[in-house]
């Protein structure tokens, strides 16, 4: 009789036991199909004495396993990284090993998928639905489900076009090879500076050693053409790499990139892929066929077969931070995988968090530096314009030297950037005439309108309405009147100011596809913008020769809302987008329109003077025991049922061990006090760095009880404190 261990995918239950029927083999690692009540649930087998069971059960009342996966087992170092991450972020092993298996991809072991595509064929009976459902995909390929949805139509009405010869079936090969990147195919000349930090790289790949490091380079030095050196001696060993991007926007640039340099495209995994694609990519990197995947934060947590080095671009920003589902970082977690499979990781930054250096600081991090632009290129001038000495005109937003300085570099023919990291036309609608101020029925956040749309939207839950015409508080007339600016307000004013300049809004609501982006590139390379108007979307990864002016709209914007991170986040955020600045022959000039030039951040940013910025951000960050010097947890309770989620909150709050070296502050309403519907309220734990929080949490959350309507979550490291 064999039993064994198997984590499947229910975070609402522990690993469970299973008979392994004869003739079925099964070690840890391996991908099964297990029974549960009448279901068939996918699981990874473990070893028993890691993954402790609640539910003892005798032999004779085990069910049998029903399958092994046509798929390779899931590595030890996988393994201890799910237990790692489900530990560290109090959260269920289950739902961490879903990211491994990525829905149903390892399950689905056929060689081959049926996708639909149009024939081009007319059906005899063309209803509105049909020719609806005929132009939206007209060029695309996918499942039955995939059309439908692209479509908007139900899964009836694509059945009902293949059946009438408008839509044909397609077999697709998941198991057709990858092409495979050639590391010579056009190797870049380095400089020196570059030489030297590429070599040291170059070295770590061979030793197949864990070893952190930060690659710190200011904008412009060539951090991505270092790194691919390190990329290409993994190729040569034949061992796989992972790029992690912050953004899938950024996904299209860089396989472009990368397709320079190595003569193919790499593995791409994000969000946007279809169901075959997936399949075909999970499999290949299973295999250890995928030589190189670049994705977003969830490629972290593929099933590589032999990884030999992981790359993390753009390593201080924000989205590597998971908001939702498992909350983690992963940026830290991928120096954790990094150190179970026994690889290096590069962390490349122009502004890494303070985090990071203080990890340099430490010794636990090496540090490599490129600290000029490559080639002739130079860094910008940056400019403080003080909005109280040199305001704006009435009704404007843009001071007159900035709008001269626009009006210069449009005269020369080079491009310009305006950076406002606000999307829509204005923050906030209210009535002239009552005051009524249009806020979103479902959370704590004013509607943000948007012309271009004629909507009012919440940027945090999606809820939109049309824009009225009518108050509806007052039944006043034309009396709504938008307050502030967002980036199609900016676009707005800069039409009126130049009607024969080209802009072009970038945001979120404009380009939310890799095509998007591919499109804003072309465009952008092909001199058709002469102005951009874009919010953080813009402030990173791209790099074109002829923008040689940048604007920042309103350098405070990030500074409001008081948290600790708020001078760190607007230094890492101007920082980049200056760095756009001026990355070619011809020099750049950047003007930062403040209230406040003789802030700290402000004249950080100005004399360009990085290092001391960090050591005063440093030295209050230690003083108030703040991360990475102390540690936090935020604790939020949520609830459709207001008096719910406040009567849950109290009641952990009042539930607090005493434990030495930690506080517990709260409950409080959360920074979004309503959100999609639900009220939210906030513990936040501060703890000294040596204290285990998470056992402490643990124990304490365990051993309480709250209605099943109310949902009580845990943000280990939050980003906001
Ligand atoms: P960073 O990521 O540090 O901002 P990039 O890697 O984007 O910088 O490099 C900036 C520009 O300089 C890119 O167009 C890149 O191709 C070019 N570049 C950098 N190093 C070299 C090199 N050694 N040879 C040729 N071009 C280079
Ligand atoms: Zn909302």
């Amino acid at each position: 009789m064999s039993r064994a261990r198997i984590l499947i995918l229910n975070a609402a239950l522990g690993p469970l036991d299973y008979r392994v029927p004869a003739g079925m083999t099964v070690e840890p690692g391996s991908i099964v199909v297990a029974p549960l009540g009448p279901r068939q649930l996918l699981g990874v087998a473990w070893e028993a004495e890691r993954m402790p069971s609640d539910a003892e059960v005798g032999d004779n009342r085990l069910r049998n396993l029903l399958a092994v996966a046509d798929a390779p087992p899931i590595r030890a170092p996988l393994r201890r990284l799910v237990e790692w991450t489900a530990d560290y972020y109090l959260a269920a092993p289950a739902s961490v090993l879903r990211m491994t298996l990525a829905s149903t991809s390892a399950l689905e072991g056929a060689r081959t998928a049926i996708e639909y595509r149009a024939t081009g064929v007319v059906p005899p009976r063309l209803t509105p639905q049909r020719e609806q459902a005929l132009e939206r995909i007209a060029d695309r390929q996918g499942l039955i489900r995939e059309l439908a949805t692209i479509a908007d139509v139900s899964d009836a009405v694509i059945r009902g076009l293949v059946k009438s010869g408008a839509i044909e079936a397609v077999e697709v090969d998941i198991d057709s090879a990858y092409p495979v990147p050639d590391p010579d195919h056009h190797q870049p000349i380095l400089s020196d500076d570059q030489r030297a930090a590429a070599d040291v790289l170059v070295a770590g790949v061979r030793d197949h050693a864990f070893k952190p490091t930060l690659l710190d380079g200011v904008t412009g030095s060539g951090k991505t053409e270092v790194y691919f050196e390190a990329v290409a001696q993994a190729i040569r060993d034949g061992r796989q790499t992972i790029v992690l991007l912050p953004e899938i926007a950024l996904t299209e640039p860089f396989l472009k990139r990368f397709h320079d340099r190595f003569g193919v495209e790499p593995v791409a995994w994000h969000s946007g892929l279809r169901s075959t694609q997936r399949r075909r990519a999970w499999r290949a990197i299973a295999s250890g066929e995928a030589l190189v995947t670049v994705g977003a934060r969830s490629a972290l947590f593929l099933p590589y077969a032999n990884l030999g080095l992981i790359v993390v671009d753009e390593a201080h920003e924000t989205s590597f931070k998971q908001e939702d589902g498992v909350h983690y970082h992963a940026r830290d977690v991928a120096v954790m995988r990094g150190l179970f499979e026994e690889c290096p990781v590069i962390l490349a930054s122009a502004t890494p968090a303070i985090e990071t250096r203080q990890q340099v600081a430490t010794g636990r991090y090496a540090e490599l530096k490129l600290p000029g632009r490559f080639g002739v290129a130079e860094m910008p001038t940056i400019e403080p314009i003080d909005l109280i000495q040199e305001p704006p005109e009435r009704g404007r937003w843009l001071a007159p030297r900035l709008v001269k300085a626009l009006e210069a570099n449009l005269e020369k023919r080079e491009q310009s950037l305006l950076f406002l990291n606000r999307r829509g036309y204005a923050p906030l609608t209210l009535c002239r005439t009552c005051g009524h101020r249009f806020q979103c029925p479902n959370c704590t956040a004013w509607m943000v309108e948007h012309r271009l749309t004629r909507r009012l939207a919440c940027h945090h839950c999606g809820h939109i309405e049309p824009t009225p015409r009518v108050c509806p508080e007052c039944q006043g007339e034309d009396t709504l009147v938008a307050c502030g600016p967002g980036v199609e307000r900016i676009a707005d004013e800069v039409t009126a100011l130049f009607p024969t300049a080209k802009t072009a809004v970038v945001t979120s609501d404009t380009i939310w596809s890799p095509a998007k982006a591919a499109e804003f590139v072309g465009r952008m390379e092909a001199g058709d913008i002469d102005i951009v108007v874009g919010t953080q979307l813009v402030t990173k990864g791209y790099h074109f020769p002829n923008l040689t002016l940048v604007g920042v709209v309103d350098a405070d914007l990030g500074l409001d809302g008081g948290d600790l991170r708020a001078a760190e986040r607007t230094f890492q955020q101007i920082r980049q987008v200056s760095g756009r600045a001026g990355r070619g022959a011809k020099p750049g000039h950047v003007f930062i329109q403040t209230h406040s030039p003789k802030a700290q951040v402000m004249q950080a940013l100005i004399t360009g003077d990085a290092d001391a910025f960090y050591e005063a951000e440093t030295e209050a960050r230690r003083d108030a025991g703040a991360p990475p010097f102390g540690r936090y947890a935020a604790i939020i309770v949520s609830s459709e049922d207001q008096g719910c989620a406040n009567d849950v909150a109290r009641l952990v709050g009042r539930s607090a061990p005493e434990v030495d070296g930690m506080h517990v502050y709260g409950p409080a309403p959360a920074p979004l006090a309503m959100l999609r519907g639900r009220h939210r309220y906030r513990l936040l734990v501060h703890a000294k760095r040596a204290l285990d929080v998470q056992d402490v949490i643990r124990d304490w959350l365990g051993k309480l009880d709250w209605p099943s309507k109310a949902r009580v979550t845990v943000d280990v490291d939050p980003y906001s404190f």
